[in-house]
């Protein structure tokens, strides 16, 4: 069994990504987020040109990272799943955030998958070690090709946790939803079986009920 878990508004309380936009760069980002909300440019376009107005120096922005707000409910989420699970973060953000904040939270150690960040003169730069020219979603990570790379020969059950554009992509494929906030929406809009959550306090509740019944049985409850 493999957890897919999203970063941005999942394991983290808000959207780093947007959080930084909105603190560190220049007021047009928002301008560039509407043209990919109406699909004028993909994800990966949309967030290198975000990530390029971002002006501040790199001790500011380790500030910033370090008080990334955690869902400090993952922690038993984590203790639990682990002993019968593999758990990862794969998220369309910024790695070095992701490390930054699960470190200074004292979150275990996962593997992370997510876009690079590059400190440059005076800010940032972004690259997609992860990226998948097949990605329906055009997103900067591809979390179908990592979720298929991770199962690999083990196979077993995927789930999703998740709650946004992000995550549309692998909703479709993952055996289990834990769904939040636009992908709730999304899932209805398409059809997907989802278990709505909040906090991974929820997901831990569902997940413990398990041990009753297997996540096969689950996808036709939700
Ligand atoms: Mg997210
Ligand atoms: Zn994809």
């Amino acid at each position: 069994m493999l957890f897919v878990i999203d970063f941005d508004g999942t394991l983290a309380r808000h959207d780093t990504v947007d959080e930084l936009l909105g603190k560190f760069a220049d007021p047009a980002w928002a301008d560039v987020e509407q043209d990919w909300q109406d699909g004028r440019i993909t994800a990966v376009e949309c967030m290198q040109r975000q990530i390029r107005m971002v002006k501040a120096d790199q001790v500011t922005l380790e500030n910033f990272f370090r008080a990334i707000e955690v869902d400090e409910s993952f922690l038993p989420f984590h203790r639990h799943v682990s002993k019968f699970a593999r758990v990862a973060i794969v998220s369309d953000g910024l790695d070095h955030a992701i490390h930054v904040a699960s470190r200074h939270a004292g979150l275990p150690d996962m593997p992370i998958y997510a876009n690079r960040l590059h400190f440059v003169h005076g800010g940032i730069d972004i690259s997609h070690p992860h990226l998948n020219a097949q990605c329906k979603a055009g997103n900067g990570v591809c979390k179908c090709a990592v979720a298929n790379e991770l199962s690999g020969a083990r196979g077993g059950p995927v789930i999703l946790v998740g709650d946004g554009k992000s995550d549309a992509c692998l909703a479709h494929s993952a055996d289990v939803v834990f769904a939040k906030d636009s992908l709730i929406r999304y899932c209805e809009e398409q059809n997907i079986a989802h278990i709505p959550f909040d906090t991974f306090e929820d997901v831990l509740a569902t997940v413990m009920a398990w041990s009753t019944h297997l996540p096969q049985q689950a996808v036709s409850i939700a």
